[in-house]
């Protein structure tokens, strides 16, 4: 497959080329060129695929022949070891929990995929020197990308995470692993970590020095997995016959924009709604057609943080840049935080259900789109586990939840970290 700029002034490159490099030399994100509809009959016959059989359907053509079948067939195998549950929540509203993998968030996915991509690539070409993965967190990433990343050999990770802006057990996710993993805890907000290593890639020093690439939701291998989610839920509601509306949390857009990709696909997604919190750039979009970023604030569902949202791009690139085929397809509505923890109780209350605050926003904004759309079945992306924001959910809640396994394990760990200020700092640590 062929990947091109949407800066549009860079040269075309391979799968494992836009793997490696992350983001164009231009500073464009990579897309890819050609996008074919699946057959019919994977449609019809999904019911009897296993997940495994799915995910390799969906996304062997954007691999294409770079990774032999077997090969990506075994990779998806190791990244898909764990189970994307449907919780019914009422009639019309299922929630599809994406947070059972080792750190309990979605991003666990594409970390996986993007590492074990990595992984087969570098140990191909025979590489005598280490890639080194760049990759700026504003809650979730980090885990996720330091896990997957664990022991692969070959594959430094440097996470940069916004101090005091993570909660305890995220900071512990990303900071205690050891091995091939470092973290730098940055004295700012997500955007400024963000800012840090888009600077990075495109310094002509630190490229002699290091290759670099990025594992934020910018990579095409940590992108395009997260179709998978879509199509589960698919199979798992098919029966239902009713048009499918998803709503999802949102930060980066990454997510969102990758069940964009599954629709073009041709899966049968009738209307897609993204929530967001007070950083409601999209929302703001969609309302007044002005597209203006901001600087981001911190919210309860920070993993959300986002003022300036890298993926966005790719969304309009898939509405062919026309706000009015955009608006038709995407609702967008924002949430303050007394909202989201009004909301977590709700659930809690009336539904048994216990979400996190990205998930509660999800549900927030697809309750708000169902009040004008009565004859739709809504599908809401829980994408972490509540376990992971303990110190923001409601305490009578939180008194009764045990804690995870995956979670347990680390909680007694040392956190080990870099604590840096400015560029030049990254800098001096990454040519040292
Ligand atoms: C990253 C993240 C999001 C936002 O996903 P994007 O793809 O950046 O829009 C939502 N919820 C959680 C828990 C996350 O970690």
């Amino acid at each position: 497959m062929t990947y091109y700029s949407l800066n549009h002034n860079a040269p075309d490159v391979s799968f494992e080329e836009a793997v490696v490099r992350g983001l164009a030399p231009d500073k464009g994100l990579y897309f890819p060129k050609k996008i074919e509809r699946l057959s019919d009959s994977f449609f019809q016959n999904i019911e009897n695929l296993d997940n495994v059989s799915i995910a390799f359907e969906v996304i062997a053509p954007f691999v294409g022949n770079e990774i032999p079948k077997n090969d990506l067939k075994k990779i998806l195998k190791d990244v898909l070891n764990f189970d994307f549950p449907l919780v019914e929540i009422d009639k019309n509203i299922t929630a599809l929990e994406l947070f059972h993998g080792p750190t309990m968030a979605f991003k666990d996915v594409g970390a996986r995929f993007m590492a074990r991509c990595l992984g087969y690539f570098n140990n191909k070409n025979n590489n005598k020197d280490n890639i080194t993965v760049l990759v700026a967190t504003s809650g979730d990433t980090g885990g996720a990308v330091a896990h997957g990343f664990l022991g692969v050999k070959g594959v430094d990770v440097i996470i940069l995470y916004p101090s005091g802006k993570v909660s305890n057990i995220q900071e512990k996710q990303l900071t205690t692993l050891g091995q091939n993993i470092t973290a730098l805890e940055v004295n700012g907000v997500f955007d400024d970590c963000q800012a840090m290593v888009k600077t990075a890639f495109l310094d002509q020093n630190l490229k002699t020095a290091r290759t670099l690439t990025s594992a934020n939701s910018i990579n095409v291998a940590r992108w395009l997995p997260q179709m998978f989610y879509y199509f589960f839920a698919y199979k798992a509601l098919k029966h239902k016959g009713k048009n499918l509306v998803f709503s999802v949390p949102s930060g980066n857009y990454g997510n969102i924009c990758a069940g964009m990709m599954a629709q073009k696909l041709g899966l049968p997604i009738h209307h897609f709604v993204t929530g967001t919190n007070a950083n409601s750039i999209i929302p703001d979009y969609l309302k007044t057609g002005n597209y203006k970023t901001k600087t981001s604030v911190s919210t309860i569902s920070n993993a959300m943080d986002v003022g300036d949202p890298s993926n966005f791009i790719r969304i309009e690139e898939l509405h062919d840049h026309n706000f009015d085929r955009l608006k038709q397809n995407l609702s967008g509505y924002s949430f303050n935080d007394a909202e989201t923890v009004k909301a977590i109780n709700y659930l809690k209350i009336h539904h048994n259900y216990v979400a996190d605050p990205h998930g509660a926003i999800g549900y927030l904004a697809l309750k708000t789109y169902l009040n004008q759309n009565l004859k739709v079945h809504g599908v809401f992306l829980e994408t972490a586990h509540p376990i992971k924001f303990l110190p923001v959910m409601p305490k009578d809640i939180v008194d009764n939840m045990t804690i995870p396994s995956q979670i347990k394990s680390i909680l007694n760990k040392e956190k080990k970290s870099i604590k840096i200020s400015t560029y030049q700092e990254l800098t001096d640590f990454l040519i040292n």
